[in-house]
């Protein structure tokens, strides 16, 4: 589980990502009073690693004896948590209420869907390491130079697609965090 901790001064000094009380490696990336960024690198079912850029918005309550608290707005719904979770089969931090109501729906957000497409494509290129979703990997030896301008082609539709869910999902998480810090 993902949980922020306080600085001096009241200030996001960062956050600490542990498993059954025990902290796990390292998570680089940027906070600020609005949100972290976070970089982490998953490797998933033996697969190959993977990098994954997340950022989650921060929110601050006051305490009834002075100073603030320090909480996450969780991606997907936006309600203030103490602390997020990595599920096993995703590679975003959430709620446990939004991993519960995945799992039990089974269905996944129009973004992973939209990531799970972009991966499909690159594969077909076999790309050599990450599968960051920004990525097109080179030509792969004995592939035609016209399949892989068409692949190519068809990647950067599906990842064009991809970045425009994420601006989206973006966009509204930020509409919904200004209602809420608002109230
Ligand atoms: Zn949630």
């Amino acid at each position: 589980m993902l949980a922020p901790y306080m600085g001096e001064g009241g200030r996001a000094a960062g956050w600490t990502w542990s498993r059954g009380g025990k902290p796990v490696g390292n998570v680089g990336g940027a906070v600020s009073r609005e949100a972290v960024l976070l970089r982490y690198t998953l490797t998933r079912g033996g697969g190959e690693p993977e990098d994954v850029q997340d950022a989650l918005p921060l929110v601050w309550t006051p305490c009834t004896f002075g100073g603030s608290r320090l909480w996450f707005a969780c991606p997907g719904c936006a309600t203030r948590r103490g602390v997020l979770y990595l599920s096993p089969a995703g590679s975003r931090f959430r709620c446990r209420e939004c991993h519960g109501l995945a799992y039990r729906s089974t269905r996944m957000d129009a973004l992973e869907r939209a990531t799970e497409r972009v991966r499909t494509v690159q594969r077909r290129l076999k790309p050599v390491g990450s599968y960051d979703p920004f990525v097109v990997p080179p030509q792969p030896k004995g592939m035609r130079a016209t399949t892989y301008e068409r692949v190519r082609e068809e990647l950067r539709e599906v990842q064009f697609r991809r970045d425009e869910i994420y601006v989206e999902n973006l966009a509204a998480l930020m509409k919904r965090l200004e209602r809420f810090t608002k109230r």
